[in-house]
């Protein structure tokens, strides 16, 4: 008889890798979304297997603390039973009918209820949907074509807004992508995120022609940066003072960092201050694809059927993903649901500081409700530029010390990191006395 060789050494078989291995054959690069592919810092993705709580397991069966929570919807922790119970039962009323339902009405209510500067929203499937269509409804309603948006800022991957920065300000942008042609881009003006300066002079040139200004308030896609109060200040009175409209890309920070957003935050500085769009997504759905954008009724009736800027959707307000989103909202407006998100998130970064001070690592952290980002340098940068002088090996060789002790962090140093109201403080516990282990040997 042939021996049965296959199962030998099975405990030390890496099912992530032959997962990997399978995938990479049929699907581009193995996975559905780049970063997933680990190929900023090396080594095999993990293939989630389940997800509870504030953990998941791979496909070794191994645990890992979460701290992506999907990329920020998973604020209450993986499986939370109220969201389950939703779900659950609106499976069993189906899936999806094209027609509207009570539903949509009820969340809709609830993000206009949650954000005083939405008076009227649609609901949509993905953060690049809303955020392109809100491009679309700001040049819809001014009439106009160009738009300022911020270098490191992401607002998906529609055409119009992958952009870098062109060779001067009187110049617009290029594409950062093959298959978007320099035409789609031409309106696209880029400006250094809080550059005072470059904001007011992109105004002074071109401030009668641009539509919008669209902006990440507390920027989740350059790890964490704030834009600063004096420079939202501006930017609010430019778009005031030229006609254009503020755009307020809030997918990541919506009902992430305060139940009213970043923008309740900067209207604690700002007296009065408000967005004219803004966009969700993300918590919005609790997992599921869910988006939307919002704002003034006036903008918002520029809309489709009622306007003449198109905009549809098949799955739009899909019903099962709806009452995913109700469960959550419901559950994060509960009193003092922020508060102790937020006391675990700075308790998560602070300690995370001091193990890096104590092992003389330059660090720098800063968190706002649920969303958190640190940088192996010494002050907290304000631009992207800055964010990319991070160094890059040292980042990596955190990430992997991380994750082989069971952390999971983001697998890039320009990417924000996320807790959940199920991180207990034995997590956070955990986690900084993984990063301790590593600092030292960093
Ligand atoms: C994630 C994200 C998007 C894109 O959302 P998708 O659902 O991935 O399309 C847009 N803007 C910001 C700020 C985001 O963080």
């Amino acid at each position: 008889m042939t021996p049965n060789t296959d199962n030998i050494g099975a405990s030390t078989v890496d099912l992530n890798q032959q997962l990997f291995d399978r995938a990479k054959t049929i699907i581009p690069g193995g996975v559905n979304s780049p970063v997933r592919a680990f190929r900023a810092v090396g080594g095999t993705p993990r293939f989630v297997q389940r997800a509870q709580g504030a953990h998941f397991w791979d496909a070794n069966a191994k645990r890992y603390i979460d701290y992506i929570g999907s990329w920020g919807p998973m604020i209450l922790g993986h499986g939370h039973p109220a969201v389950v119970d939703a779900v659950q039962r609106a499976v069993t009323e189906g899936f999806s009918y094209g027609a509207p339902t009570e539903r949509e009405i009820d969340l809709a209510q609830a993000i206009i209820d949650l954000v005083p500067s939405i008076e009227m929203v649609r609901l949509v499937s993905s953060g690049t949907e809303a955020a392109m269509s809100a491009i679309r409804l700001a040049r819809g309603a001014t009439g106009r074509s160009k738009f300022i948006k911020f270098e490191g800022c992401y607002h998906g991957h529609a055409d119009a807004l992958l952009v870098k920065a062109g060779s001067g300000l009187a110049t617009f942008g290029n594409p950062t992508s093959a298959g978007v042609p320099p035409e789609v881009v031409q309106h696209t003006l880029v400006l250094e995120y809080n550059n005072l300066t470059q904001l007011e002079e992109a105004f002074a040139l071109h401030g009668a022609e641009l539509a919008c200004v669209m902006i990440e308030p507390i920027a989740g896609n350059m790890n964490f940066v704030r834009a600063s109060v004096p420079f939202m200040k501006r930017c609010r009175e430019l778009c005031t003072q030229h006609g254009a409209l503020l755009v307020f890309d809030e997918v990541m920070t919506g009902f992430r960092v305060a139940l009213g957003g970043a923008q309740s935050i900067y209207a604690k500085h700002i007296p009065g201050f408000a967005p004219d769009i803004s966009v969700l997504g993300k918590v919005i759905g609790g997992g599921m694809p869910l988006a939307a954008f919002g704002g003034r009724r006036s903008v918002m009736e520029m809309l489709a059927p009622l306007g003449p800027v198109y905009q549809a959707g098949t799955l739009s307000g899909n019903p099962v993903a709806t009452a995913c989103g109700l469960a959550t909202l419901q559950e994060i407006s509960r009193p003092g649901f922020f508060d102790t998100l937020a006391s675990h998130t700075r308790e998560l970064v602070d300690g995370l500081k001091a193990a890096a001070n104590a092992c003389g690592v330059p660090f720098s952290a800063d968190s706002e409700g649920g969303m958190f980002g640190f940088f192996l340098l010494p002050q907290l940068p304000q631009n992207y530029a800055t964010v990319m002088t991070s160094d890059g090996p040292r980042f990596n060789r955190l990430f992997h010390g991380l994750l082989d002790r069971g952390v999971y962090i983001a697998p890039a140093l320009y990417e924000a990191g996320f807790v959940s109201a199920a991180h207990s403080t034995d997590d956070i516990a955990q986690t900084v006395a993984a990063a301790r282990e590593v600092f030292e040997a960093l």
